[in-house]
């Protein structure tokens, strides 16, 4: 029998689509370019115990109760709330901006400095803080980050945090925060349990040999798809070093701390141990750390965050109309919608997606 649905990805994306559509009784392939399942959730053991994320730390955070009780499914969570803090004139702070900082370093009468409507990140940002706040741990960061200067993205970047009135130090406020137990690739396998993937298999090479009865999904880079012929979407990403220290037994506070600093290229440290349950820590000597450095990738395999200008948002447009124009193929996830997603919104397309797919189908 033939494959019905071809899913290219065995990220979230692919796996909760083609989850869903097995569960419905579909004949389903999900083909994976790397050697392992899980895209960029993918987590492993150092040989010290440690668990480590292989593409940059996760905090999987939710407020819907649909998507706590679908993960759930999978795995068990433990609970962990991400605590995150930036060093600014030697000190750690928290991150978000807690309004205490504000007060400390202005003064308790202080205003953002920026009123009107914001056409970029940096009027944005000034909208919700006073200038010397956002020059001491906004600007520098971003600028590190994105290699540009800030006031080129766009004004919805700065949406991603705010100032905390009340303090509250954790990174999301969401209502379920937590971890899988036994790490994100044991929680891919047991999502992609029953299903065909195969592994180390390219689409984009073999595009001719494998086809779909009904519908290709499609999640690596839309403009890889299409062989770049509209030009390049562009990619910012974290080259990563893994650093064990052996006779260390914790060498930060916190899971991670962000390095605004422009002295240093690196941008945030992740220390592995901090996100592990305190059982689990106890029975681990030394110390894993991740030091982040962002660049501008090129390698399809290395695309993490897309580049939030208005340049790149408007070639994302252009390719998404032509992908409207191809029967038969649906391009989807964080790459092939040239948008970030935290994991809970991956999945919520993904199952909707999935949703509508089913409903064709019943169509005929
Ligand atoms: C650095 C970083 C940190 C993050 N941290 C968080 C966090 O703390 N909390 C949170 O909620 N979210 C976080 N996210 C977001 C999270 O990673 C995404 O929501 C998730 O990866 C989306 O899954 P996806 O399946 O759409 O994409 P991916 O995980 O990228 O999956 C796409 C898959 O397609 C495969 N593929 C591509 N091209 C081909 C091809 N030609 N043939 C075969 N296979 C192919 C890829 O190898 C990959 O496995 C983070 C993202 C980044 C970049």
């Amino acid at each position: 029998m033939g494959i019905e649905y071809l899913i290219v990805g065995s990220g979230l994306t692919g796996a909760v689509i083609a989850r869903v559509l097995t569960d419905a009784g579909c004949r389903v392939l999900v083909v994976e370019k790397r050697k392992h399942i899980g895209g960029n959730v993918h987590d492993q053991k150092h040989e010290s115990g440690i668990r480590y994320h292989t593409y940059g730390p996760h905090f999987f955070r939710t407020s819907s109760r649909e998507i706590w009780n679908f993960v759930r499914r999978f795995s068990h969570f433990y609970p962990f709330e991400a605590v995150v803090k930036t060093i600014v004139d030697g000190k750690l702070e928290n991150w978000p901006i807690a309004a205490e900082y504000i007060e400390r370093t202005i003064g308790p009468d202080w205003e953002p400095c920026f009123k009107g409507v914001a056409t970029d990140f940096e009027q944005k940002a000034l909208s919700i803080m006073p200038r010397l706040v956002y020059e001491k741990l906004v600007k520098p960061y971003t600028e590190k980050q994105w290699g540009v200067q800030a006031d080129t993205l766009v004004p919805e970047l700065a949406l991603r945090f705010d100032v905390r009135m009340d303090n509250d130090p954790r990174l999301m406020r969401s209502s379920c925060q937590g971890l899988p137990s036994g790490g994100y690739t044991h929680f891919m396998e047991s999502l992609l349990l029953g299903i065909d993937v195969r592994l180390q298999f390219d689409f984009l090479k073999h595009r001719n040999d494998i086809k779909a009865e009904r519908l290709l999904v499609f999640t690596g880079p839309i403009d890889a798809f299409f062989n770049y012929r509209l030009g390049r979407l562009k990619y910012r990403s974290q080259k990563r070093a893994l650093q064990f220290l052996a006779d260390v037994d914790y060498s930060q506070s916190h899971a991670v701390i962000n390095n605004p600093s422009g002295h240093s290229r690196r941008i945030r440290t992740i220390e592995w141990k901090n996100l592990m349950q305190p059982g689990e820590q106890r029975r681990c000597r030394g110390t894993l750390l991740t030091h982040e450095t962002p660049f501008t990738a090129s390698d399809p395999d290395q695309f993490e965050y897309p580049f939030p200008d208005r340049e790149n948002l408007a070639l994302y447009e252009k390719y998404r109309r032509l992908a409207e124009d191809c029967p038969g193929i649906l391009i989807c996830g964080r790459l092939g919608e040239y948008r970030y997603y935290d994991m809970d919104h991956a999945i919520a397309r993904a199952m909707n997606l999935a949703e509508l797919i089913l409903q064709r189908r019943n169509q005929g």
